[in-house]
Parts: C-alpha cells; structure tokens; sequence
C-alpha cells in the first residue's frame, strides 16, 4: 500500500463516470485538476520555548458551483496527495448534496495529541494567517474534519476576524453554539448516515430493526452515526478505534460506550463492559453482521482487508475507506457499498445550513434542521438511485456521474473555461 495515491484512486472513477456518461476528455479534462494548491509552513512556539514548523495545506478543487468548502484536518499522515484528493470528493459530495459549493479541504501534518490546547490554539490560528487571502465566507469556507473540533472552528473564526477587522461567522462552519453554530452541526454527518441506510433499507424492502453491524472509528462520524442507527433497533456487535476493537456477541452498549468516549476526548481507551472483550483489531473486517460501517481513515478497506469482509453492505462514512481494487472486489462478491461521497454529505449539508444561518442572522430550532436535512439525504440517494437504475451501476459510480453532470453543466454555463 506504500504507493497508493487516494488521488490518482479518485481520478479513475471519475475517468470510468466520464466514459458510462459518453463525455469527452475535452468535457471534463478541468476537473481532474485543482484549480488551487496552498503549502504553508506554520512556525510555533512550543510551550518550553523552542519552536517548531508545521507544515499545513488548502486544497480548493473546483469553484464551478460555488465557494470553495471543505473541512481541516490535523493528522501526522496530512500530505499534498491526501488532501488533494480530500479535496476533489468535497466537489463530488458538494454537487450530490446538490448545495452551492464547490470542493475544498485542508490539513495540518501534526499528530494534535502531543499537543497542549495552548499550542493548538496557536497552531490554529497561525494556520489561519497563512491561508487568510485564500478564504472568506464567499471564498472557500473550512469546517471539521479528522482531529478538529468545535472548537478549533472558534479559534479559526477569531484569528479570521482579527485580520479582517470585522466579526463573519461564515466563514467556517462547525462551530459551537456560542460563536453563531448551529443546532444539529455536530450530530449531522451521523444522522446523514442513519438517512442514508434508513432509505436503503426502504429500498431492499428490509428493516432497519434486527440488523447486525460492525464500526471501525469512534469519532465524531463513527460515535454519533453508531449511536442513532442503533437506536433504530441495529445490534452493534463490534466497534474499534485508534486505541482497539471491542466485541459482544449480544450487542455493545453503545450509550455507555458514546458516553464514555465523549467524555474520555472521543476516545474508547480504558473502556470497559461486561460481556465485551478485546479482539485484534483486523478482526473487524471479517465481522459475519449484514453492515460493515467504515467511520475512521481512508484506504482501510484494501488488498489486504477486502477479502475478509463478510458484510453485505459497506456504509462509508469516513472518506475514502475503500480503494479501487476492494471496491472491484466487492462488487463481484456482490457486497453493496453506499460511498462516501452520497453517505456522509450529511456534514456538508449540516454545514451550508449553518452558513445560511450565519448570512441571514435567522437560527432555526434543532426539529427543522434535522427536517431539512432529512429531505437533502433522501434527495440525493434518489438523484443517485436514478442513474444507478438507467445506467446499471454502482451506486459510487452513479454517484461521480451525478456529480459530474452537475458540475459541467456548472461550468459550462459560467463559461470560465479559457
Ligand atoms: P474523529 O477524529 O472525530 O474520529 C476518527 C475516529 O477514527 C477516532 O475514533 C479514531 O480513534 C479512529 N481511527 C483513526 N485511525 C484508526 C485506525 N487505523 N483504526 C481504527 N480506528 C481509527 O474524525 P471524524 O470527524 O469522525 O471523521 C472520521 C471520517 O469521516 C474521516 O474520514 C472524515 O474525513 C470523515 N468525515 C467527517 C465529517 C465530519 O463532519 N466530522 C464529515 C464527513 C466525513
């Protein structure tokens, strides 16, 4: 796996889209390229007084539908080719959204952990003042991602305030309540994702009471998607982080286990309950449950995993879990995967709502983002149901070929081509 490239992963399904759709090169060839690539280096002083260089990235894909808009993560494997390809699914899952945004992402190469929340906030805002003339509330809008949090959107929001002298909470979404989030932002990737397979099992005539799945990630994806389908009657019956995989025949608690971990910095280490045991970790993927929900990093679910997987159904809500070969793999083996780029839109969707409410000054109550939200998901599993149906593909394919479609037309109408 040492050479694989997420990006160039990206680029073949949008050439195989481009080619079911019948386009030519000369159609899309702009979107196989980012329109604008950022590498900044972020000098801090640590708190014992030397200092350290963090290198940092923003990618913005493709503005063809609107500004640019994706989230920030900081991670020690943050590279140029992540972020990249970060990026161009921001402008998939923008255009399936159906919201007017275009595609970006950013990213900070440090592992957060080892940091105090003084240099953090330091970090951060540095951060900021190396990307300020590339971002603004009609620029290119950061969010959460991987390792950030409420939190770090408030501090990117101040830093962005103080340099242009005047307060646009716009300008990032994801953040507390207290500096112009919304109600709903933080659980909305998870609840997207309890949308998405609430509509699939509409579809294959199944009920959502009953099912057995498995979870790797217990983030803010993985912990709040895990929490709400569970109460939809699925047995979890595993769950692995960072820290291990937690295994119970019967079913894990995952009210104690959400609780625990939201209140141990997301994480499950030290976690403990009866009936549960440790499993090595690679014994996730060959769960016998009917969902196998991906909720970490990308490119887990590769050469060296997809054969294990027993799940018929792979609900991704990382981004990126599957490479292309697992994806090949599952298809022939008939496991349906509902990908990322239509799955977890939830958090994007989430995002645009809290921007409206930021440009309008109007806060609406938790009932009608959720409402709202719940027309999005089930808006854009249709549109993609819909190709997936004319053309007799996968629902990734579809879902790259909804997007494309989209995102032409966008551009084709604008003009901008030179
Ligand atoms: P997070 O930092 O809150 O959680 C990440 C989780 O993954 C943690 O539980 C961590 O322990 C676990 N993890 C990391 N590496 C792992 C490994 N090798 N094996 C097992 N577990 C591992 O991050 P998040 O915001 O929940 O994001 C998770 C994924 O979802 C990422 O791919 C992210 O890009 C994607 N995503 C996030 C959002 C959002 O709104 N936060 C929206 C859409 C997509």
């Amino acid at each position: 796996m040492a050479n694989y490239n997420p990006y160039e992963n990206m680029l073949h399904v949008l050439d195989k889209a481009a080619e079911v759709l019948g386009y030519k090169k000369n159609d899309y060839e702009f979107v196989r390229y980012p329109e604008r690539e950022l590498t900044v280096s972020i000098p801090i002083t640590m708190d014992d007084g030397h200092v350290e260089v963090f290198s940092g990235y923003r990618v913005q894909h493709n503005t063809a539908r609107g500004a640019a808009k994706g989230g920030i993560r900081f991670h020690p494997a943050s590279d140029e080719n992540e972020v990249k390809a970060l990026a161009a699914w921001m402008t998939i899952k923008n255009a399936i959204g159906n919201i007017p945004y275009g595609g970006a992402k950013g990213g900070i190469k440090v592992d957060p952990h080892k940091l105090s929340q003084r240099e953090l906030q330091r970090l951060a805002r540095g951060y900021v003042r190396k990307i300020f003339p590339i971002i603004g509330p009609d620029k290119d809008v950061p969010a959460p991602d991987v390792n950030t949090n409420g939190q770090v959107m408030a501090w990117i929001a101040d830093e962005y305030a103080a340099l242009s002298g005047k307060w646009e909470p716009g300008v990032v979404t994801g953040k507390p309540l207290a500096t112009g989030g919304s109600l709903g932002r933080n659980e909305a990737t998870g609840r997207g994702l309890l949308f998405t397979l609430e509509t699939w099992c509409e579809k294959n005539h199944k009920k959502m009471d009953g099912l057995t799945m498995a979870v790797q990630g217990f983030g803010n994806v993985g912990s709040v998607g895990a929490l709400l389908i569970h109460r939809q009657g699925v047995k979890v019956v595993c769950v692995g982080d960072i820290n291990g995989t937690w295994y119970n025949p019967n079913g894990l608690d995952i009210e104690a286990m959400y609780v625990y971990a939201n209140s141990h910095g997301r994480s499950l280490k030290g976690y403990t309950e009866a009936g549960a045991t440790i499993i090595p970790d690679m014994a996730l993927f060959s769960q016998d449950v009917d969902v196998l929900f991906m909720a970490a990093m990308e490119n887990q679910l590769n050469e060296k995993t997809m054969e294990l997987v027993k799940a018929k159904l792979v609900l991704e809500g990382a981004n990126g879990p599957t490479t292309e070969e697992a994806d090949i793999c599952f298809e022939k083996k008939g496991i349906e995967v509902l990908p990322d780029v239509m799955s977890n839109v939830g958090g994007v969707v989430g995002s645009y709502f809290e921007w409206v409410q930021n440009r309008t000054g109007y806060y609406w109550t938790e009932d009608e983002y959720n409402e709202r939200l719940k027309i999005k998901m089930r808006q854009g599993y249709e549109d993609v149901l819909a190709l997936k149906e004319k053309y007799k593909v996968t629902y990734r394919l579809a879902a790259y070929m909804l997007a494309l479609q989209r995102v032409v037309e966008a551009q084709n109408t604008r003009g901008f081509l030179g």
